[in-house]
């Protein structure tokens, strides 16, 4: 099959990277399709930017393999690389450098063959630092840097852009701008965004990868993800009628684990929060129930959980499982193989 035809822009493989002992990466797969915005996500030490900087080619791994779009990045580096405009952490610029400069450098680096300053115009306009160009990158604000980074990245128009914690250090409403253009560059390019702040996967992506400790712990689209982890689902219920005799009714019904009243009023109805079994609907059974003893229901609310709460929940959950370690043996182990940096 010719490669630029696969499905699949980046596919990590049973991914392991080892630091003497340590697993900074143990064992992980996940696939990104041409045209998705996916966001990399877990706490500081989990393993994104070891992953990243396999997949984008500066760093061997131990063992597995990364295609982008079908390329080996150990067995064809220069093909692969050439698909990927990529923001470290830390941008590479030159601060002596303009910005003018510096892009017409970054452009004969990666050696490309587009017109040159028709090509430049689009990748500054797109990145909104056309009133910047002639200005040295060192006296720029931190939130113009990063724009001139991801307009490095976007120098050659490579369809896999790579970005690892690009708002980091950025003023709230840098934070805005930069996630808007990311939001931008997904319409046009699939985007690899790193993060360990959950509410930018939530703004810009389809699709969040957990990863914590070395190890995905989810992989799947942002509302799979909350309705994965609800270890079970709440209600805000109103009803008017006696509190003890409502409770104990309550609780006697099946797939209904907990019912605690909230305190709260609203005229004589009182709050009750229930809670039930995961994957049961208890909320027919509530309406009959109360209804059976004449007692109205006035209102009934999900307790919604947020993204964050399930997040907190997948770490804490994944950071309490037993550190499994099956499935040592490299499959393909590149331990040996030298790399050529950068
Ligand atoms: P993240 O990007 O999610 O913050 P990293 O990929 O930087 O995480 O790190 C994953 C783990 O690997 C961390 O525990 C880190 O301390 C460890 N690590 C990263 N680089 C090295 C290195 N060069 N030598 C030893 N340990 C490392």
């Amino acid at each position: 099959m010719d490669k630029t035809e696969t499905e699949y822009m980046i596919e990590v493989e049973d991914l392991v990277k080892r630091y003497g002992q340590k697993y900074a990466v143990d064992g992980i797969s996940f696939k990104v399709k041409r045209g998705e915005v996916v966001g990399f996500l877990g706490p500081n030490g989990a393993g994104k930017s070891t992953t990243i900087n396999v997949i984008t080619g500066f760093l061997s791994s131990t063992s597995g393999r990364v295609l982008v779009e079908g390329h080996d990045v150990l067995d064809e580096p220069t093909a692969a690389k050439k698909l990927i405009g990529y923001l470290p952490e830390q941008p590479p610029l030159y601060l002596d450098m303009t910005v003018d400069e510096y892009l017409n450098f970054t452009y004969e680096l990666k050696g490309c063959r587009y017109n040159r300053k028709k090509h430049l115009e689009e990748v500054c306009s797109v990145t909104k630092i056309a009133d910047v160009r002639e200005r040295l990158i060192k006296n720029l604000s931190k939130g113009y840097r990063q724009r001139v980074g991801i307009a490095q990245a976007l120098v050659g128009n490579p369809p896999l852009i790579i970005l690892d914690e690009p708002t980091v250090g950025l003023d709230p409403k840098q934070i805005i701008e930069v996630r808007s253009l990311i939001r931008a560059l997904g319409e046009n390019h699939t985007v690899l965004l790193s993060t360990h702040i959950l509410s930018e996967v939530q703004t810009v992506c389809d699709r969040i990868v957990i990863i914590n400790k070395g190890k995905i712990i989810a992989d799947e689209k942002k509302e799979d993800i909350v309705r994965a982890a609800e270890d079970g689902r709440a209600y805000v219920a109103k009803i008017c009628g006696p509190t003890r005799e409502v409770t104990t009714c309550l609780r006697s019904r099946p797939g209904v684990i907990r019912v605690e009243r909230s305190g709260e009023r609203d005229g004589d109805a009182h709050s009750y929060v229930i809670e039930s079994e995961p994957g049961t609907d208890v909320r027919k059974a509530i309406f009959f129930a109360l209804a059976q003893n004449n007692w109205p229901l006035v209102g009934l609310e999900p307790v919604g959980e947020d993204l964050e709460d399930v997040f907190i929940k997948l770490v804490d959950r994944s950071d309490t499982k037993k550190p499994g370690k099956q499935n040592r043996k490299p499959v393909i182990d590149n331990s040996d193989i030298e790399r050529k940096e950068g």
